[in-house]
């Protein structure tokens, strides 16, 4: 089976450095507003500030895979004396919660590392945080071929089938014309 190299961009996150500012939401939502930067909205940002200001712990996640079940166990974390939800570290779209879901729509988000034409050095998150709580980092990595399209195609199929084909074919047709703007 062929092998191909792959780009893999990840976002390092510090929870020590990050005090919960919030910027990183405005930008991303500015970014990926249509037009672009015509409106900002942390409720459309693919990354979420998990802040709990009281016990003083603030989670930046920036938005993963789309699930369609809930997850069967979860875990509350304790570290250096600060208790982290269940749910803190989470980077999916799913059933069990609002984030990481388009306000219209009710459709996932996905982070895209801030894909631009041309490419932007950074992504635009981690450019904002001026306390350096997100780290971006590259690698290259060799995946199978049609490995990386049987998870394009089995994402699509349980979207479908939670939101119905006319739903994915509209967000589809305005991604197009926005990315064609
Ligand atoms: S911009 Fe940085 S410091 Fe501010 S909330 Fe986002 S990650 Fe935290
Ligand atoms: S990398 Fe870009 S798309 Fe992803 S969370 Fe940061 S600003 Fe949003």
């Amino acid at each position: 089976m062929a092998k191909i190299k792959k780009k893999v961009k990840t976002i390092k996150i510090d929870l020590d450095k990050c005090n919960g500012c919030r910027a990183c939401e405005v930008i991303c939502s500015a970014f990926h507003a249509n037009p672009k930067y015509s409106s900002n909205n942390p409720a459309r940002s693919r990354i979420r500030m998990i802040r709990d200001p009281i016990r003083d712990v603030y989670v930046p996640v920036y938005a993963g895979e789309y699930t369609p079940a809930e997850c069967m166990g979860r875990d509350k974390y304790i570290i250096d004396g600060k208790e982290y939800d269940e749910c803190g570290f989470c980077r999916a779209s799913c059933p069990s919660r609002d984030a990481f879901k388009e306000p219209d729509s009710g459709l996932p988000l996905k982070c895209d590392m801030c894909e631009d034409d041309p490419p932007l050095e950074k992504p635009l998150c981690v450019q904002w945080c001026i306390n350096d709580a997100l780290i971006y980092e590259e690698r290259e990595e060799e995946v199978e071929e049609s490995v990386e399209m049987e998870d394009v195609e089995s994402g699509l199929s349980s979207m479908i089938d939670k939101y119905g084909m006319d739903k994915i074919a509209d967000t589809i047709t305005r991604m197009s014309q926005k990315s064609s703007n």
